[in-house]
């Protein structure tokens, strides 16, 4: 049995209309492998909202969303070296996983079968995982990664999630070499990082958006290089057969084919986008153009460390809302409407314990 002494507090869905609300649970006393930290910020992904109205199908309530955790350490267990209290640390999607098939071996932990969610899993003493939107988190050392000090926590925080998810597959799918032209499909949370490693990489970098609304500050603010607004036949047309890889961050169901169509010959199409239905896959445009469509789930610790020291040698960081925690459920429903300029990060340490 667990040894659940730790008291902690957050914001909690309790059913499929995702609505939060405070929640008191208990975390597992600090073992010998573990770091508990007291949490600063969170940032809040599309995929907390998938998951807090069970779009996917697998959420167990309550369920306490939060994936990009920036904290202080306050405990560590006797075999941790590596982390001491009041280092700045982070937490990202997984907490945990086998350690020992050939995929944990390769630094692919993401992809292990045995892996554990930051939330809404089964934790491997048997509990469930409760995420960021919390005072505090307990998380074995393995899955605990160093914060650069020249990142600040709050903007630095959605690097956790949607930083590593697009960095991840940029570095696999080739990606990076300087004068190649990305698209990258859906500018929010994830599309705004994959505009700025886009940048920092050298290539040429252009936005696929669903309205003008965010032209004028994708380029002169993010640093792309072009702006296509999905709707408009006309300028997708113009635009047919130019780019060698698009990364697709969109959150809802939407067509393959005009995506496809921007590709030049041996393009890529990286869907990282987790839409509640599956898309159609047009056939035609693949095999004519020798085109791949390819899939990538967040990275491994060892390269999300990468991502983050990448992140602090470039200046690289989230364009964030700072909220307050009591307005997590205004700022959901801003995320189902694409309404933030591109993230939003709760100030959990200063707003969740003056509750
Ligand atoms: P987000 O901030 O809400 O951004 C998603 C963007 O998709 C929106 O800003 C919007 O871009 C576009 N979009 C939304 N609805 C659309 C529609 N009906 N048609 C066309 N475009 C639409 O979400 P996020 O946090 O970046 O996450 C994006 C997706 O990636 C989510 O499904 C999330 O669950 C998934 N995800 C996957 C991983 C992974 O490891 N594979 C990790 C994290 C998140 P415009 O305003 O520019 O049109
Ligand atoms: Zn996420
Ligand atoms: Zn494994």
């Amino acid at each position: 049995m667990a040894n659940l002494s730790q008291k902690a507090f957050g914001w909690a869905a309790t059913d499929t209309s995702g609505v939060l609300s405070p929640f008191h649970f208990s975390r597992r006393e600090n073992g010998a492998d573990d770091v508990t930290i007291k949490i600063l910020y969170c940032g809040i992904c599309h995929s907390d909202l998938h998951t807090a109205k069970n779009e996917w199908g697998f959420t167990k309530y309550p369920v306490v969303p939060g994936h990009e955790i920036v904290g202080l350490v306050t405990k560590t267990g006797s075999n941790v070296e590596s982390f001491k209290v009041g280092d700045r640390v982070g937490v990202g999607v997984l907490v945990g996983s086998c350690r020992t098939c050939d995929i944990c071996q390769q630094d692919l932990e993401n992809y292990c079968r045995k892996m554990i969610f930051t939330y809404n899993s089964t934790d491997k003493d048997g509990t469930r995982t409760y995420g960021g939107y919390s005072d505090i988190i307990v998380v074995d050392q393995h899955f605990v990664l160093r914060f650069p000090d020249n990142l600040p926590s709050d903007a630095g925080a959605p690097l956790l999630c949607a930083g590593i998810t697009v960095y991840s597959p940029m570095k696999y799918y080739g990606m990076t070499e300087p004068g190649k032209h990305l698209g990258v499909a859906g500018l929010g949370g994830l599309g705004h990082v994959a505009v700025k490693f886009g940048k920092a990489f050298g290539l040429k970098v252009t936005v696929i958006s669903t309205s003008p609304k965010k032209e004028a500050e994708a380029i002169n603010k993010l640093g792309a290089d072009a702006f296509l607004v999905s709707s408009d036949p006309v300028q997708l047309k113009a635009a047919m057969g130019t780019m060698d890889f698009i990364i697709d961050t969109i959150a809802a169901v939407h067509p393959l084919a005009p995506l496809l169509d921007l590709l030049k010959m041996n393009g890529k199409l990286v869907t990282v986008g987790l839409p509640d239905k599956p898309l159609e896959l047009p056939i035609f445009p693949l095999v004519l153009g020798r085109k791949l469509v390819g899939g990538s789930d967040i990275g491994g610790m060892k390269e999300t460390q990468e991502m983050l020291d990448f992140c602090g040698k470039h200046g690289i960081t989230a364009d964030i809302e700072l909220i307050r925690m009591d307005y997590i459920n205004t700022a959901l429903e801003r995320v189902s409407k694409s309404d933030v300029r591109y993230r939003f990060v709760i100030d959990v340490g200063n707003s969740l314990a003056s509750l």
